[in-house]
């Protein structure tokens, strides 16, 4: 199907304005609240009552309490940037140059930069949706209804996708998140232990710190589940959805190995950026520009994952259309 076509409903329909749908903001609201209650719990009924424990005068208590607060503090405000610049940076799109426009009758013929991936057939991958030629590791999202560069998933806790310009932002995020719920999960258990030994505890108290313990526990073991998968997926140079294209592949060979793999540390510069200073903190950019990406094995012709109808070419011969 061509684009525009009208046989096509959703060529049809435009693209998504950033932030149109109040509702996708709801689980941007349900992840706030969790994290401002889980924070309020952890200062109001462990680290200020360790602070100020003074009957009896317990000076070991108090600096477990100021060095907890001084972690707890630094990790939730980079969490929180991390968290604000996942939603606001765009991950990026194919750029509105004529060179990257589709027109049919160009089939596999076109201006824009040699591709390594190609539709079985040999010709050149585009999206009909957006009408333009599709850089490399670039996908069209349905949500967002435009191509993301370097596409990850689509993320509707931060109603944005993750992708090459943001990817950064997410994993530090989920870092940052790790450190505050373990750090929360582990430090408070001294205050349940302590309030389930102690019988004249208030019950209010009990029930905010069981309730805190075990939201800590649910956001720690989900974040940690998440953060461990993308860490294993960024030092092999894949994506998510290269990940989910090899899981299933066609000739039933699985191959978790990346054409884009550039070894672990030209993978994590390739996402963190090239200045190591930068790599922990939510600034820089990531190497490259989400259009073209170096490969290994650039010049070989093989199979990239023999799945989803992507090929491997050799570089700079574009096979005939068919
Ligand atoms: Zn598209
Ligand atoms: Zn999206």
């Amino acid at each position: 199907m061509e684009p525009g076509s009208l046989l096509d409903p959703e060529a049809l329909q435009p693209r998504r304005e950033r932030f149109g749908e109040k509702l996708k903001f709801l689980p941007i609201v349900y992840v706030v609240a969790a994290k401002l209650m889980l924070a309020s719990i952890y200062l109001s009924q462990h680290i200020f009552k360790l602070i100020s424990r003074q009957e009896p005068w317990d000076a070991a208590a108090q600096l477990r309490g100021w060095t907890q607060l001084s972690i707890f503090v630094p990790a939730t405000v980079l969490l929180l940037i991390c968290y604000v610049r996942c939603i606001l940076v765009h991950p990026g799109e194919i750029p509105d140059d004529p060179k990257w426009e589709y027109l049919p009758r160009d089939r596999g013929v076109t201006m824009a930069p040699l591709s390594q991936e190609v539709k079985r057939t040999g010709e050149r991958r585009h999206c009909k949706w957006c009408g333009k030629f599709k850089p490399d590791r670039c996908h069209h999202c349905r949500v967002c209804r435009t191509c993301i560069l370097k596409m990850d998933h689509h993320c509707p806790w931060i109603y944005n996708c993750v992708g090459h310009y943001n990817y950064k932002f997410f994993i530090l995020l989920l870092f940052y998140s790790a450190i505050d719920c373990h750090l929360i999960l582990w430090t408070m258990m001294e205050s349940l232990i302590r309030c389930i030994s102690l019988p004249q505890t208030p019950f209010e108290e009990m029930f905010l710190i069981f309730f805190g313990e075990i939201l800590a526990f649910v956001m720690a073991a989900l974040v940690s589940v998440f953060l461990g998968m993308h860490l294993w997926l960024m030092a092999r140079g894949l994506t998510t959805i290269e990940f989910c294209e090899k899981s299933l592949p066609k000739d039933g060979n699985r191959n978790f190995n990346s054409v884009y793999d550039l070894g672990i540390l030209g993978n994590l510069r390739a996402v963190f950026g090239a200045n190591v200073v930068f790599w922990f903190l939510p600034l820089g950019l990531p190497e490259g520009d989400g259009l073209t990406f170096i490969s290994d094995e650039t010049c070989l012709t093989k199979d990239m994952d023999g799945t989803n109808g992507i090929r491997r070419q050799i570089l700079g011969a574009l096979p005939p259309s068919q």
